[in-house]
């Protein structure tokens, strides 16, 4: 028997409050935060994320005619057929929703749904995945829909690029649905249906430190990389950068700086996905904070998208009492990082790094300290 988070409890008060009687089935989907192997899951590479105990969850039941869902942050419903969703005239967030029933082909049955949640939006811990996850995991349930996880993964990925228009790759949708309570998922995004949990270290903490900056460039920057990173791969004539070598990066003419710089990046990260794991499982200290701090510069000098207030952080957090490793985690341009911290030191570590990072930056950094947790599922109630 799982026991409920929080927010599940309120989906299910807050739907009865809202549409009058019970709901009959729910969903629960955690977000995820990505301990290493930042960038590289549009270019067939490896990445180490664990699902989180912060979830998105959904109370629903069969309506008749159209589909009504509410959401506690959203002052609008989604409203849409569910067996042939529209793209267009909708509030942004319910491409979420109705991108899930598009995703998962025609004839999807229509619902009336409440949605609660506490993982923050836009903070890089994939509330977007978590929707998407919860949705999937609750049509499947409510229709008895014969779809595995891999293909449930992959329809959330198509959701967000063909009907969001966001172009993420598969890793969000994986370590939301594949998640291991106290184990991250190493995942090899050229077959991401078969995830290896790792046990996390039990005396270590994941502390998410949000920086509370989001810089506009955001999803421009990431499409560019995208592009750069496609476009080295096709000049070093590799289907994608997890078969190339540092070698031909370094000794290849074709490519300009630019595509070098992002190509070293993704090619140097899988190494480090794979050195990162092996010191986490040794428990060494020492080589957790240099892969880390090694993936941070990475990104900040190779694939630059890093900022002020993200190198900020590392250094703050770095240098705090308890703290194993530190990176940026997410796409860039703000969000968050992601700190490995010893258990019984993490009031200290979080007050020492908001002090620095405020002195710094002058912002206060928001801190959430959570636990690798199960994966999304969905049940009759
Ligand atoms: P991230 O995935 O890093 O949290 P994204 O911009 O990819 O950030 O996705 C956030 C979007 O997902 C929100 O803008 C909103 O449209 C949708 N979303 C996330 N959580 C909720 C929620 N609880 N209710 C409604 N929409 C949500
Ligand atoms: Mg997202």
């Amino acid at each position: 028997m799982r026991t409920f988070p929080p927010v599940l409890t309120k989906a299910i008060a807050e739907f009865e409050r809202r549409y009058g009687q019970p709901p009959t089935h729910y969903a629960v989907a955690p977000g995820r935060v990505n301990l290493i192997g930042e960038h590289t899951d549009y270019q067939g590479g490896f990445v180490f994320p664990a699902a989180i105990d912060k979830y998105v969850a959904v109370a629903a039941r069969v309506a008749p005619e159209m589909s009504v869902v509410s959401s506690s942050v959203e002052p609008e419903p989604a409203v849409f057929f569910a067996s042939n969703p529209k793209k267009d005239g909708i509030p942004a967030w319910s491409r979420y929703v109705s991108g899930m029933a598009w995703a998962m082909g025609p004839g999807r049955v229509d619902i009336q749904g409440h949605v609660e949640s506490d993982l923050p939006v836009g903070a890089g811990l994939s509330s977007s995945a978590a929707m998407e996850m919860a949705f999937g995991c609750l049509w499947r349930e409510m229709e008895g829909l014969l779809i595995s996880n891999p293909a449930l993964a992959l329809a959330g990925q198509r959701a967000e690029n063909e009907f969001v228009g966001v172009q993420c790759g598969i890793m969000d949708q994986t370590a939301s649905l594949f998640g291991v309570a106290d184990h991250a998922l190493l995942i090899d995004t050229e077959n991401p249906s078969a995830p290896t949990p790792i046990p996390l270290p039990e005396d270590v903490a994941l502390v998410v430190c949000d920086t509370r900056v989001k810089h506009s460039l955001g999803s421009s920057a990431y499409n560019e990389r995208r592009a750069e990173a496609e476009s080295a791969a096709r000049k070093l004539m590799v289907p994608s950068l997890r078969r190339a070598t540092l070698l031909q990066v370094e000794s290849s003419q074709a490519m300009n700086e630019k595509e070098q710089m992002r190509a070293r990046h993704i090619v140097t990260e899988n190494s480090r996905v794979e050195s990162f794991v092996q010191a986490l499982k040794a428990k060494d200290r020492d080589a957790v904070r240099h892969w880390m701090r090694a993936s941070h510069q990475s990104l900040r000098t190779q694939f630059e998208v890093s900022c002020f207030e993200l190198d900020a952080m590392v250094d703050a957090a770095e240098h705090s009492v308890g703290c194993w490793g530190v990176r940026m985690t997410g796409g860039g341009f703000g969000g968050s990082c992601i700190a490995l911290v010893d258990r019984d030191k993490i009031s200290g570590f979080v007050k020492q790094t908001e002090a620095a990072y405020f002195s710094a930056t002058a912002r206060y950094p928001l801190f959430h300290s959570v636990s690798a947790a199960d994966g999304a599922y969905a049940a009759a109630l």
